[in-house]
């Protein structure tokens, strides 16, 4: 057995953490570069602490999914405000912008060096800004993945810039940050987490570490989604699904994800879909199709007894069978009221198209089974 983890050097967790922020951030100088989304009023008692650490900072906005012009204008900001600290506060899209603005400030030269498909995709030469990452939703895990994802209009992709060196130095994940946010938020983003968690426990690199985190962080979210969802003030719920996202993205980070995250990562640029939605609807027609998939062309799999081991976990019936978890999936997509890929104008025409750039995506590769073009295309149309 070999197998490797990396993970943010330090990762705080608990309710009222995220106030000591300030306190985090000092402990790198006294500029910080703070990365967050469109309101800032709702981390207000964040801003505080750093103002309580006289920290001198600059406020940088993120509205929406980071692109390539934001992420350099981000970069050059930093670097002309003498940042010794990247803070990024909100959800995966300025966990992912802050961790590409603190890798950028220090690495001279053409950002698309740096940028894996349409770029060189080299490897950075100088270590990034110490990054901070504090999470306000609970989904993404991007606190403690070590690649940021950046949309390109020109190529009409989703690229990453990936390296060990961009991990956090300090993942801060304070579930009393997501108290506030609202149902659909709450579903999506918890959906992506429970993705987060199935997707590395059946890929085809998952290790024991992963395992044992993965399996952790089924049982939670499927105890406390439907919680979360239905009140948003449930502190039990809300700290289980902050943990599961954490779980997912120490998961995904450390073994590899599948075809739900192979048709999301498409479908994301393409649609302007929420991805913890698209997974969402993508999740139990996967489940089921490379359930079926295995049972015809690798009968004998272990895969085939970790998707039971998942449907036990899920439904907390230590007899459910593979098909048990589709059908859990499938009732917490509908009580979740998650809504079909139609939604967002993906009809049976674009199929192909999808297929064939979801088939050659980097997620694609960690699946159990290669499934064929026609068994992509009909978890398309089960979850149009
Ligand atoms: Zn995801």
């Amino acid at each position: 057995m070999r197998f490797e983890f990396v993970t943010a050097t330090r990762i705080v967790f608990g309710e009222g953490t995220a106030r000591e922020l300030g306190t985090f951030a000092a402990s790198f100088g006294k500029r910080a570069f703070v990365v967050t989304g469109r309101n800032p009023e709702r981390v207000r008692p964040l801003i505080d602490s750093l103002h309580a650490q006289n920290l001198e900072f600059t406020i940088f906005f993120v509205d929406g999914e980071p692109t390539v012009e934001l992420v350099v204008e981000g970069a050059k900001q930093a670097r002309e405000a003498k940042a010794e600290v990247v803070v990024s506060i909100g959800g995966g899209s300025v966990l992912d912008a802050g961790k590409a603005i603190a890798a950028l400030a220090t690495n001279p030269g053409d950002p698309f060096d740096y940028m894996e498909v349409i770029g060189k995709g080299q490897a950075l030469t100088i270590a990034p800004l110490p990054f901070i990452a504090v999470p306000t939703t609970a989904g993404t895990g991007s606190e403690v993945t070590r690649n940021a994802v950046v949309a390109s209009h020109e190529h009409q992709v989703k690229v990453s810039i990936r390296h060990p060196s961009m991990l956090a130095k300090i993942a801060v994940v304070d579930p009393e940050l997501t108290y506030n946010l609202p149902p659909d938020i709450t579903s999506t983003t918890g959906m992506d987490a429970l993705t987060q968690c199935i997707e590395p426990y059946t890929s085809n690199a998952a290790n024991p570490l992963t395992d044992a985190l993965s399996a952790d962080g089924i049982r939670r979210a499927a105890r406390s989604l439907k919680r979360a969802y239905d009140d948003g003030n449930d502190k039990a719920a809300r700290s289980d699904m902050a943990y599961a996202s954490l779980l997912g993205g120490l998961s995904l980070a450390n073994a590899k994800l599948g075809a739900v995250h192979g048709f999301a990562g498409v479908l994301g640029v393409t649609y302007n879909a929420p991805h913890g939605a698209l997974c969402a609807v993508l999740l139990p027609h996967t489940m089921e199709m490379n359930v079926r998939a295995l049972e015809s062309r690798a009968p004998d799999s272990d895969y085939l007894r970790r998707y039971a081991e998942v449907a036990q976990w899920l439904t907390g019936n230590k007899n459910a069978s593979a098909n048990d978890g589709v059908v859990f999936v499938k009732e917490l997509c509908a009580a979740l009221n998650i809504p079909p890929l139609r939604t967002y104008g993906i009809v049976e025409a674009d199929f192909p198209k999808i297929v064939e750039q979801a088939a050659k995506s980097s997620s694609m590769k960690g699946n159990p089974i290669v499934l064929t073009n026609e068994e992509l295309t009909a978890i398309l149309a089960a979850a149009t």
